[in-house]
């Protein structure tokens, strides 16, 4: 982005660029994701809410809540995010353990998510376990329509997440996440979430200027570009196609910096908070952040 300031008289309309973050960890509490992601140029600002990798998670404290909305207020973060736990699954079958496991936990994530005053909740839609497709998106469906009901009113939108499509995951093409906006009662609670590095694994090959263009036109044509909402910024430490979800540093994986380059300055994606997911989060996100920000064209 230019950062000369505009001539006296002249008029020049200011492009407003994404806005560029990380997802920054909670160690030390909630509200130092947002003090440590200031720190290192984080306009934008991803977290967990509780352990990823538990089922279990305390309600958050008083104190938590209000650490973190000063620090939101001391850091101007423009977009705050939370990406939920890796062990729901909303799509799993009826009656089964993992899917009443799932809802609580999931409507335990809007709640804390709610609670912060963040303005998305980023969920993979999840995995059909073999039953196939159909069945996965319908299973998902009434899930989210149960949560929905459960927490209405909610602020928070779930921003489901394009996945690398490995396994039985859902989500790895575009038309997933249509027919999953179309099924559900209220759609605009939900908006989509791109992953450059899982939709390079998936098959859109977005590495020239034309794979690029035509994944955006897709979609566009097959989703609807309004529903874009947030982006993570991750290179695929593997090759294309191959369905293995892998980050890699911008710029050192399979998808090359270009990419990326075309990513920060596409004026569609103005506005959008655009977050690493990358490794070596201590070191390397103030990095990988930097890198992006250089991309964008002076
Ligand atoms: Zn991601």
């Amino acid at each position: 982005m230019n950062n000369t300031p505009p001539l006296l008289g002249e008029q020049i309309a200011t492009p407003i660029g994404p806005y560029l973050g990380a997802h920054m960890p909670t160690a030390g509490g909630h509200a130092c994701a947002l003090t440590a992601g200031h720190g290192i140029g984080c306009e934008a600002v991803q977290i967990f809410t509780a352990s990823p990798r538990q089922w279990r998670a305390p309600e958050l404290k008083e104190e938590t809540i209000l650490a973190w909305r000063q620090a939101l207020a001391e850091c101007g973060t423009k977009k705050t995010i939370a990406h939920d736990s890796y062990l729901i699954n909303l799509a799993a079958p009826p009656g089964s353990e993992v899917l009443a496991k799932s809802r609580a936990a999931f409507r335990a994530e809007i709640e804390r998510a709610e609670a912060l005053g963040l303005d998305f909740l980023v969920s993979h839609p999840g995995a059909h376990g073999g039953d196939g497709e159909d069945v996965g998106i319908a299973r998902l469906i009434e899930s989210l329509d149960i949560l929905h009901a459960e927490t209405a009113g909610a602020k928070v939108r779930v921003a489901l997440e394009t996945t690398a499509g490995q396994g039985t995951y859902l989500g790895g093409r575009f038309e997933h996440l249509t027919r999953i906006l179309n099924g559900v009662k209220d759609p605009e609670r939900l908006a989509v979430c791109l992953d450059t590095c899982h939709i390079f694994a998936a098959g859109y090959d977005i590495r020239t200027p034309a794979g690029y263009e035509e994944t955006m036109a897709q979609f566009d044509r097959i989703i609807g570009l309004p529903w874009l909402q947030v982006v993570h910024a991750n290179d695929s430490a593997k090759p294309f196609g191959s369905h293995a979800d892998r980050h890699a540093h911008i710029g050192e994986g399979e998808i090359g910096l270009e990419a990326f380059r075309r990513l920060v300055n596409d004026p569609r994606l103005a506005g959008l908070p655009i977050i690493v997911e990358t490794p070596d989060s201590e070191t390397m996100h103030e990095v990988n952040v930097r890198r992006l920000r250089e991309l964008i064209a002076a």
